[in-house]
């Protein structure tokens, strides 16, 4: 979506794109000298959502220019990109013996250089020569009483320069003060807990948990486990010179460095790491924050060719900008952090790979180190099994076991969908269609290509060329389509529409293309060919309100099948960057905030500022199986495509009494939406959220016939038969494997029903069934062929996401 025009913003934030092509190219918190714009980090959240998410977003027409496009992977794919297992997994064997022959050398090799860098001296002298007048000018700032509003609307009186946010949890209680990672003043700027406040102001604790603006808090706390562990390989490698350490959306963080002449990172380095940056952690290294004007910064990290480079190319002459003190290491940072190094508990190397100062391949190379961290050690013992459960349930793993679809070098990007995985496909399709008609929405189909005078219309080919396959037809210039929303106002303003008609909500299942760079491909949930459950619905700014509860409900409809649970952001104007009439903003919001507390009280939460230009939105997010969250749907109100297009509609006019069309236009107001958004990328997260075991109703393997022995295979086919005529989904099993292989077989492949048939319910025209994952080695008892299809079909319709037969 909206990803490559907001890019050129992200220059800096909290936040890192989870792709590795583009963390190439963006410089990080660690180098970014400019205060932390909260605008910054949203756009960059934004970004990440977008990526995460590509297929959910309607559509991009900002005014955000377009940085280019890097030219080629330039660091090496993690595991999601390229589907190779992470290096602690990988050759387990030749690891081992490596282990082994390392161990050997680095006994002699001590954990920490001795004596440490020369450079961390010289860091700390000027360092503490400015951080004594730091503090000598805060005891002389004015203290004065104000007032500390909690997101409660209790309000708690403090001094000025002296209370700080972990003071004032302290004062609720130690646990919260223990707990609590980071805060939030005047619901905008992210403020270190140990930073005295300046003046009244509104604060937020949050803590590991909380979900503003997708877990910025978690954000926090990996940025700062990102220092731990840049501190603990300046302290352990000689030469070691530390470029940009970002944390990941994804959970994690990483730092880039280069070492001394030739020295590499591999697996053997993983524990030596860890174990200096547990000294770190149980050092309790205060995180101290200082100012320094850019002559002082540039004298601090001489030493340092790249933050030399991060300061010239982003502190302006005569200006300052802050560094970050944890025990010996001092980073150019903006912060903010956790209040001390103690509270990361739990400190783990990933993986490494390589990667390139800036991520450009002329210059220098790096040693990427991959790392995760948690406040509690029991969250790391849970997120290793929950990595183990991941690579089981990889939805390419078991796309390929299932035979479900299969990729080629052909077209990267876009699925070939095999017959069992179209039977998914098609029977999503079919629940949204279903649904689509009960809902009055009415679908439509609009072109692939279109002419390029589309595009500038809609703003795409000024914003999103970049993204958009684009060719040439009789000299002039077309694009296949990244979305469907121009082509619906096209159909909207094909005739003169009345007030009468709306809402008017088109939707289609049109075949969408996005020219992705291709290290960011991924299995199907990162595609360049997919299809998405969009619809737009013009309606009046009075019908906003019912379109979003129907939608609701309809999102309610459509997850509950799956046993998905959601949240809700509201992501609100961005102040600096929003189009329309404020008016019209502010009642949006407004009804949009009454709908979310209606239909979902105290379980959303706001995205300050992060709204598109264009409108207001709300972003779904699924959690699955694995308490994984993926944002899937979407409902994005949009003033500015109406106006694009000069959609308009002709109001009422009161004629006596009584109002007919006629009167003058209006505009309409568009809502743009999507529940599964794409449907390839659904298709991954349903298959990693089942581990493949499908519910019955979207089963491509529904029944299976085993004749207990040849002669029963005519039965066995009639049954099959007779299961297939009635619309599921079955097959028999006529092969010559044993029965106790065919059952095996049948349980693999992850078959709802197994029946098996012989002499008995041949003569009772029965079945004996056992579901996919019983145990039972004996026979089951019988059911009549009729009773046991009349009751899968009350599953199939019932959506059940159990598949068991006596539920229903
Ligand atoms: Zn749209
Ligand atoms: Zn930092």
């Amino acid at each position: 979506m909206h990803l490559r025009f907001l890019r050129s913003t992200v220059l800096h934030s909290l936040r890192q794109p989870s792709n590795q092509l583009r963390t190439a190219i963006l410089p990080s918190a660690h180098l970014n000298p400019f205060r932390p714009l909260p605008t910054f980090q949203r756009i960059a959240s934004r970004a990440m959502s977008a990526e995460a998410g590509l297929s959910t977003a309607p559509h991009p027409t900002t005014s955000i220019s377009e940085p280019a496009a890097p030219a080629q992977d330039l660091t090496s794919p993690s595991p999601a990109a390229n589907g190779s297992k992470p290096p602690k997994e990988g050759k387990p064997k030749e690891g081992k013996v490596k282990e082994k022959k390392e161990k050997k050398s680095g006994e002699s090799e001590p954990l920490e250089l001795s004596p440490p860098p020369e450079f961390f001296s010289e860091r700390i002298k000027i360092y503490d020569e400015y951080k004594a007048k730091y503090d000598k000018w805060v005891s002389e700032q004015p203290r004065e009483p104000i007032t500390i509003t909690l997101p409660d609307g209790k309000e708690i009186e403090g001094t000025s320069w002296e209370t700080t946010p972990l003071s004032i949890a302290k004062g609720i209680a130690t646990s919260l003060a223990e707990r609590i990672i980071i805060a939030k003043v005047n619901n905008q700027e992210l403020w270190d807990l140990n930073r005295p406040l300046e003046s009244s102001c509104r604060l937020a604790l949050l803590d590991f948990d909380s979900p503003d603006n997708n877990y910025e808090a978690r954000q926090v706390f990996w940025h700062s486990s990102a220092h731990v562990l840049g501190e603990a390989c300046e302290r352990r490698y000689d030469g070691c010179c530390l470029g940009y350490g970002p944390p990941l959306e994804e959970g994690g963080f990483f730092y880039d460095m280069s070492l001394a002449e030739g020295r590499t990172i591999g697996q053997d380095d993983y524990a030596g790491i860890e174990d200096v940056a547990k000294k770190a952690v149980k050092e309790k290294q205060p995180f101290e924050r200082l100012e320094l004007p850019k002559e002082v910064l540039l004298e601090m990290f001489k030493y340092n060719k790249y933050k030399q480079h991060y300061i010239n190319d982003k502190v302006a002459d005569g200006t300052s900008s802050t560094v970050y003190r944890c025990g010996p290491l001092i980073d150019l940072c903006l912060g903010p952090h956790v209040p001390h190094t103690g509270r990361i508990k739990s400190l783990a190397v990933t993986k490494n790979s390589s990667s390139y100062f800036l991520g450009d391949a002329k210059n220098d190379t790096f040693q990427r180190v991959y790392g995760m961290s948690f406040p509690d050690s029991k969250q790391m013992t849970e997120y290793k099994k929950y990595l183990e459960e991941a690579a089981k349930r990889d939805h390419r793993r078991i796309g390929k076991e299932q035979e479900l679809f299969t990729f080629s070098e052909l077209s990267p990007g876009s699925a070939f969908f095999l017959p069992m995985g179209m039977r998914i496909y098609n029977s999503l399709v079919a629940f949204i269609k279903s649904e689509y008609h009960a809902r009055g929405f009415s679908e439509v189909g609009s072109p692939n290509i279109f002419n390029s005078k589309l595009w500038e219309a809609s703003g795409h080919w000024q914003n999103y060329a970049e993204d958009m396959f684009k060719l040439k037809v009789d000299d002039e210039q077309y694009a296949l389509k990244p979305m469907n929303c121009p082509g619906h106002c096209v159909i909207f303003d094909s005739r003169e529409r009345s007030y009468r008609e709306l809402p008017l909500r088109f939707a289609e299942f049109g075949v969408l293309h996005r020219n992705e760079a291709s290290g960011a491909l991924s299995g199907l949930s990162r595609v360049r060919r997919f299809i998405q459950d969009d619809a737009h619905i013009f309606c009046t700014a009075d019908q906003v309100e019912a379109e979003m509860h129907s939608a609701f409900d309809f999102l309610k409809t459509v997850y509950e099948p799956f046993g998905f649970t959601f949240k809700v952001g509201l992501s609100t104007r961005n102040p600096k960057k929003w189009v329309g009439d404020l008016n019209v903003w502010n009642k949006a919001e407004a009804t949009l905030r009454d709908v979310l507390e209606k239909q979902m009280p105290g379980k959303w939460h706001i995205n300050e500022e992060d709204a598109a230009f264009y409108g207001p939105k709300l972003d779904f997010q699924l959690t699955d199986a694995l308490k994984r969250h993926w944002q899937c749907g979407t409902i994005q109100l949009d003033f500015n495509l109406p106006e694009r297009f000069d959609l308009k509609y002709r109001g009422p006019e009161q004629v006596a009494g009584s109002a007919v069309a006629g009167g003058a236009f209006q505009r309409p107001v568009m809502i743009h939406r999507a529940i599964l958004g794409s449907i390839e990328r659904f298709i991954a997260i349903v298959t990693e959220s089942t581990a493949g075991k499908w519910p019955f109703w979207l089963s491509p393997r529904q029944v299976v016939v085993i004749p207990v022995a040849a002669p029963y295979k005519e039965y066995a086919t009639q049954v099959a038969k007779k299961y297939w005529d009635a619309g599921l989904y079955a097959e028999a099993d006529l092969s010559d494997n044993t029965l106790k292989k065919k059952i095996r077989n049948a349980q693999v492949a992850q078959w709802n029903f197994i029946m098996v048939v012989g002499q008995d319910e041949l003569e009772g025209q029965a079945v004996n069934i056992r579901q996919r994952d019983d145990e039972v080695q004996g026979r089951e008892e019988t059911v009549k062929v009729d009773v046991a299809l009349e009751k899968m079909l009350k599953l199939k319709e019932a959506k059940s996401p159990v598949s068991k037969l006596d539920q229903v």
